[in-house]
């Protein structure tokens, strides 16, 4: 027994468009981890990073696996280090290598103070300003704060924008989708209400599928893995009543178009 599944009868191509493959978050099963999902049909995997150092790893670790698609951006949460500037010539420096700029956004669960919340915004603007130089979109996360992210985003006139994991209300999001904007669904939509909603709400040319793994597993504190993109895909199918083949047919063309990656 190595833990590895079958693969499966029929696989369609699916792309993960936002995922952790940090070795500290799965250790030596981390080959596993992508063997695990590349037998489920996933064919790209993009590994958002939060900080400087994790950049450096994914970049190395994207040398070796083609289909792990690297992606350099500060998070909000590390928002007040100074690691900001670092992070910008990070990506001016593998501008050739990155299929976007993230993990980047807002997060005011985290930052409750005005202070704080200046601070995610100043790096988030710093952030958005080199994706629109350097012609890269954006991977975006937003806690608290779908409304003003989205309203941040449009004032600085941001056109290739995926919000991950959008946990605001359906309105708000249709807000995005005016604008042009892309959301990425996770394995944790079949039990949460909210991102169900969300799916019925959004368009499928607007819909991409994610992991964000290791977080948002479809069993609430799990640990997740990119593998699991298909308990999201199915999930997505069952709400807009179409077969999953299908969706992860229209998902995966959504996200080469967003990302502009040729397989
Ligand atoms: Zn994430």
């Amino acid at each position: 027994m190595d833990g590895l599944e079958e693969p499966l009868e029929e696989n369609v191509p699916m792309f993960d468009a936002h995922a952790h493959l940090n070795r500290e978050n799965f250790g030596q099963e981390l080959e596993d981890v992508i063997e695990r999902a590349k037998r489920v049909g996933i064919v790209a995997i993009v590994a958002v990073t939060e900080s400087p150092r994790e950049a450096e790893s994914i970049l190395l670790l994207s040398k070796e696996e083609p289909m792990v698609k690297p992606s350099i951006g500060l998070h909000p949460e590390l928002a007040s280090r100074w690691e900001l500037e670092e992070t910008l010539q990070l990506i001016r420096q593998h501008r050739d290598e990155l299929v976007s700029i993230g993990e980047v956004g807002l997060d005011y669960w985290i930052a409750k103070e005005e202070e704080e919340r200046e601070l995610q915004k100043r790096a988030l603007k710093s952030q958005v300003e080199l994706a629109q130089e350097l012609g890269l979109p954006l991977n975006v996360h937003s806690r608290s704060a779908g409304r003003q992210t989205i309203s941040l985003l449009k004032e600085m006139g941001a056109k290739r924008v995926l919000l991950h994991a959008f946990d605001g209300k359906a309105s708000v999001a249709l807000s995005a989708v005016e604008a042009g904007y892309f959301f990425s669904i996770p394995p944790s939509v079949v039990r949460s209400p909210q991102k169900q909603k969300l799916v019925k709400a959004l368009p499928m040319e607007r819909i991409l599928l994610e992991s964000d793994a290791p977080a948002l597993a479809p069993v609430a504190g799990e640990r997740n893995e990119p593998a699991n993109l298909l308990v999201a895909c199915k999930e997505v199918a069952r709400i807009k009543g179409m077969a999953w083949q299908e969706v992860a047919k229209i998902t995966t063309e959504n996200a080469l178009k967003f990302f502009g990656v040729d397989l």
